[in-house]
C-alpha cells in the first residue's frame, strides 16, 4: 500500500474507568494522555510502602495501521510513561522518589494463540490480543510494575551510605529492650 489509509481518529477518555474497556477492533486510531495517581493503580499501590499524594504517572499513548510485507494491517500501540513513586532505599532505609521514564510498543494480534507464536526476536513490539474490551488501564498498570525496581536503591552519590560511614547499627530489637526492662 502507497497511500497512507485515512482512519478517524479518536481522542480516549483519561478517566480510569473509560480506559478499562477500549475498542481495539475497530478500524480507527487512538491518542490520548492524561495522568493515573497511585489510588487508581491498586496492583502498584501494593508494591509500595510509602504513601505519598505527588506520586502519579503521565501516560500518553498512539496508536497506528500500517501495512506489512504482504498488504495486511497491522495495529502497534506506543505508549509512553513518566512519573515517579516513593519508595524506600534498601541501601540506606531511607525514603526516595524513583523516577520512571520508559517507552514501550506493541502489536496488536488476533487471539492468544497469535500471541503465543509472535516470533520472540522480535525486541521491538510485544503482542497483544486485541479485543473490543481492551483493558488499558491494565496494560499501563503492568507497564509500571515491570518498570519498577525490584531493589529500590539510590543513585550510589546520593544515597547517605557512603562506604565510608561504615557499617550502619541495626535499631536495637524491641523485644530485648522489653526483656531488659522486666529485669
Ligand atoms: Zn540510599
Amino acid at each position: 500500500m502507497n497511500r497512507k489509509q485515512v482512519l478517524p481518529e479518536v481522542e480516549l477518555s483519561a478517566t480510569p474507568h473509560a480506559l478499562r474497556a477500549v475498542d481495539f477492533c475497530a478500524l480507527q486510531t487512538y491518542h490520548g494522555e492524561g495522568r493515573l495517581s497511585v489510588g487508581a493503580l491498586p496492583r502498584v499501590a501494593l508494591e509500595l510502602d510509602i504513601s505519598n499524594p505527588d506520586d502519579g504517572f503521565d501516560w500518553q499513548i498512539q496508536t497506528q495501521f500500517t501495512a506489512n510485507q504482504v498488504g495486511a494491517l497491522e495495529q502497534t500501540l506506543r505508549l509512553k510513561l513518566k512519573g515517579q513513586a516513593s519508595m524506600t532505599c534498601q541501601r540506606c532505609l531511607q525514603a526516595f522518589q524513583y523516577a520512571l521514564n520508559v517507552e514501550r510498543l506493541f502489536i496488536f494480534v488476533a487471539d492468544e494463540a497469535a500471541a503465543d507464536a509472535y516470533p520472540m526476536e522480535d525486541d521491538l513490539f510485544d503482542p497483544l490480543v486485541s479485543s473490543t474490551h481492551f483493558d488499558l488501564l491494565a496494560l499501563i498498570e503492568d507497564e509500571i510494575l515491570l518498570s519498577l525496581p525490584l531493589v529500590p536503591k539510590h543513585p550510589e552519590a546520593s544515597c547517605s551510605t557512603s562506604p565510608f560511614l561504615g557499617i550502619i547499627e541495626e535499631p536495637e530489637n524491641p523485644f530485648k529492650v522489653l526483656k531488659n526492662i522486666k529485669k
